[in-house]
């Protein structure tokens, strides 16, 4: 396995041809300044850049027309002058010159426009453009050749240590020409949505595999990482394993921008299981990619570097150069504030694997995966990701997300699973199939139907409720409501079995709020007493809970939803690894160190 640095820069460099001097004021003392301030040892920087220029002479591509220096030769120097290594950026999907120049290279949807958003149809050159704007390129036939080549020309003229290929969006899919015809050649049907999907993955796959070749063939230790492929929200990218190209995989995230700091911890137990370095991507700035002048506070750089640590994963901040080419030093004084502490604790993060004998059995669905773990990671129960295939025998409980069919093709694994001893936890829509009308596995329940009303209410059974002496954790003060409560959307109807333990029933309300009938400002109340169906129950080592508890929590944050998940994970799942008492915010994270016979528990509060 390549190893990767811990303290990485990703210095992104999009730089119009609008403006002069770039370059200029480049210094090779002022840059490795920055580094050494930053405490940095890896930084990737810039061959060509999402207004498709370069930095440096190509003969290939297009030098930004007022480029000074030859930037990317002197970063690389300095760099290495001083031990720090040096992927070089090179942009993929996002090529505006590219695109401009060539709309035949383009991506286009099915009606033949560009793949873009919010481009209207004329704009002026003084109209307001929208971030985050472009067209995407589609990399098969002349613009992947352009990127071959240029990939080529880098191989020959430079010390490679890595390239950082960025912007692929599996879930974009293309109805360009040659697209069509490619896809016609092959037999595949351009009217059907999965066969356009599957070019499109197989595009990628030829695309990456080809430039991965050329870069292999010159420098073999090279890291190769293609951006976008390891987004948990695309799962088109898993269903064809495009990721796999890469020998590392980067986690992009935006903490302050992309939905707080909780995507970060699953993902990073995902990408562990593919046995590659981790590494995590935030940024410096307060919002996103892009933002001259934006600082994040180092308090919170300090603990993102550290939760970075803390799942395994190497670190990266994202930092924009000034056109100029000088670095913002204090820019380097905030990473350095984080960087100076990853020194003294990244020996016991790095290289490590999650340990623990809960599995999270992802379904790569964002609202259900996102609640499910936050729930989890507020309650410090520690987890793992695991998945089809995967050896189970390690794991006293598995909980499962509410997405159908998450489970379909691995009834065979579980069944044996549970019959070994193993509990299973199923959430909602989870312990149904693909089709969403019957049970995957047997879990002592029969599917009836969907919810006949917009929410519905909980009634936890008196024997859960008093189950303290049950609960092996430190949370034993958590008390959970006597009394009905909401759910913010109704459960799933089951019927149970009579050898099955109710642990929670429903009770519905009088009817829907509707136009026809609503009561008040909100939800109608409940029949009381009126229970019809169970809110959870356990067979043997299952138990399913009929709610879609994760993506209520992730959607409305009750806390009692939580509490309730947590009692009825704590009855089978009573021998953790690690147990903390933290409060919600604490994030607890057990690593496994095998080439040192060590665990490291890690705790975090921010
Ligand atoms: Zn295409």
């Amino acid at each position: 396995m390549i190893t990767e640095p811990s303290r990485q820069i990703h210095l992104d460099f999009h730089t119009s041809e609008s403006l002069p001097d770039i370059g200029a004021a480049f210094s090779r003392e002022q840059f490795q300044e920055a580094l050494k301030l930053g405490r940095v040892n890896q930084i990737n920087v810039f061959a060509k850049c999402h207004h498709s220029w370069s930095y440096y002479p190509t003969r290939v591509g297009k030098p930004h027309p007022n480029l000074k220096v030859d930037l990317l030769g002197g970063q690389i120097e300095a760099c290495h002058e001083i031990g720090v290594v040096a992927p070089i950026y090179f942009t993929g999907g996002w090529s505006a010159h590219d695109a401009e120049t060539h709309p035949e290279w383009c991506m286009r949807t099915a009606g033949g426009d560009f793949v873009t958003h919010d481009w209207p149809a004329n704009p002026g050159p003084s109209d307001a453009k929208p971030t985050f704007q472009w067209k995407e390129l589609c990399v098969r036939g002349e613009y992947h050749e352009l990127m071959l080549a240029q990939t080529e020309e880098i191989c020959r003229d430079y010390p490679v240590d890595g390239f950082f290929y960025d912007i692929y969006r599996p879930h974009e899919i293309c109805y360009c020409d040659q697209c069509r015809a490619g896809m016609a050649s092959e037999g595949l049907d351009v009217t059907v949505e999965s066969d356009v999907e599957r070019y499109r993955a197989q595009t990628m796959q030829r695309h990456m595999k080809a430039l991965s070749d050329v870069i292999l063939a010159s420098h073999p230790r090279a890291s190769i990482y293609f951006n976008g492929l390891t987004a948990l929200d695309r799962p088109q990218s898993f269903r064809y394993g495009l990721h796999r190209v890469n020998t590392k995989n980067d986690l992009e995230d935006l903490p302050t921008t992309w939905g707080g700091y909780d995507k970060f911890p699953l993902r990073a137990k995902i990408f562990h299981r593919e046995k590659k370095p981790v590494v995590a991507m935030s940024g410096k700035f307060h919002t996103a990619w892009g933002e001259f002048g934006g600082f994040k506070d180092p308090e919170a750089l300090r603990f993102e570097a550290a939760s970075m640590i803390a799942y395994g994963a190497s670190c990266n901040f994202g930092d924009h150069l000034h056109p100029l080419g000088l670095m913002d030093m204090t820019t380097y004084k905030n990473v350095g504030h984080a960087f100076e502490y990853v020194e003294k604790i990244e020996e016991f993060g790095l290289n490590s694997v999650p340990a623990s004998n809960l599995g999270f059995w992802a379904s790569y669905e964002l609202e259900a995966d996102e609640g499910l773990a936050r729930m989890l990671l507020e309650e410090q129960i520690d987890f793992d990701a695991v998945g089809a295939g995967d050896d189970l025998s390690r794991f006293q409980t598995i909980v499962v997300p509410s997405h159908a069919g998450v489970l379909e093709g691995s009834e065979q694994q579980l069944k044996k699973y549970v019959a070994d001893g193993g509990t299973l936890v199923l959430l909602g829509a989870g312990a149904l199939n693909k089709a969403g009308d019957a049970t995957v596995i047997d879990c002592g329940g029969t599917f009836l139907g969907c919810p006949d009303y917009d929410v519905d209410y909980s009634v936890i059974s008196p024997a859960l409720i008093a189950a303290e002496g049950a609960d092996t954790s430190l949370h034993r003060s958590t008390e959970l409501p006597e009394s009905p409560f909401l759910n913010y959307a109704g459960a799933l109807h089951f019927e149970i079995a009579e050898s099955a333990e109710p642990l929670a029933e429903l009770e519905e309300p009088y009817f829907s709020r509707t136009y026809g009938a609503y009561c008040g400002h909100q939800n109608t109340p409940n029949k009381p007493g009126v229970r019809r169906y169970p809110a959870a129950w356990r067979s043997g080592g299952v138990i399913v809970m009929a709610h879609g508890l994760d993506r209520m929590y992730f959607i409305n944050g009750a806390k009692v939803h939580r509490d309730f998940f947590a009692r009825v994970l704590r009855m089978v799942h009573t021998d953790p690894l690690v147990e903390a008492d933290l409060p919600s915010a604490g994030r607890v994270s057990l690593l496994h160190q095998p080439q040192h016979n060590r665990y490291v528990v890690h705790l975090l509060y921010g």
